[in-house]
């Protein structure tokens, strides 16, 4: 079996990407994650949006997961 030849790997040219193209995806990211952080840690008593008990349950484990204080 022959062994094959070193392939020359040259880097990957830089690209540029301008701030304003980043923003709005940013700003969406941190929507999502602020969602997320609000369903996870918050839904429940007096915060809920949802009065059953049902995201409570759903997000029980990634609470505890979070260290978040449940019951
Ligand atoms: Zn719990």
């Amino acid at each position: 079996m022959a062994l094959a030849a070193p392939i020359a790997v040259s880097p990957a040219p830089s690209v540029a990407i301008p701030v304003r193209e980043i923003v709005p995806w940013a700003l969406f990211a941190a929507a999502i994650a602020f969602v997320l952080v609000y369903f996870i840690g918050f839904e429940q008593g007096a915060f809920s949006f949802v009065s059953s008990s049902y995201v409570h349950e759903f997000v029980h484990d990634a609470r505890h997961l979070a260290g978040l204080p449940c019951h």
